[in-house]
């Protein structure tokens, strides 16, 4: 982790800071779930973006873990999520729309059956 005082790395869980003498006790509670606080460790990935594009579920799942702690890493998968989602929506209209063209075609539609019935 990284002193707030004075900058300089310090070793993960020390209490305080060994060059200014800060209390990193507090930085930490103070940190979690600040937005302001940077993870050295995040950064934006785009294998997480992938990974959420081919697996949406997964993808939410891991933006919800990391979104405290890896807010970049989060967004990666945010945008991958978001992106998969609508390709998901893109192909299910295709797939729907196809379906329904195909079925007019070799299939009576209830519409048509009652257009014919009430002769409308
Ligand atoms: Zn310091």
């Amino acid at each position: 982790m990284i002193c707030n005082k004075c900058g300089r790395q310090v070793i993960e869980g020390a209490n305080f800071c060994p060059v200014c003498g800060a209390d990193l006790r507090y930085q930490r509670n103070n940190n979690s779930g600040s937005s302001g606080y940077i993870n050295p460790n995040d950064e934006t990935n785009f294998g997480y973006t992938l990974l959420s594009f081919f697996m949406p579920y997964i993808g939410l799942v891991l933006y919800i873990v990391w979104l405290k702690e890896f807010p970049k890493r989060a967004k990666s998968c945010l945008n991958g999520l978001i992106a998969g989602i609508i390709c998901i929506i893109i192909l299910f209209c295709c797939v729907y729309s196809g379906r329904a063209h195909s079925n007019s075609w070799h299939r009576i539609s209830p519409e048509s059956v009652i257009s014919e019935k009430t002769g409308v």
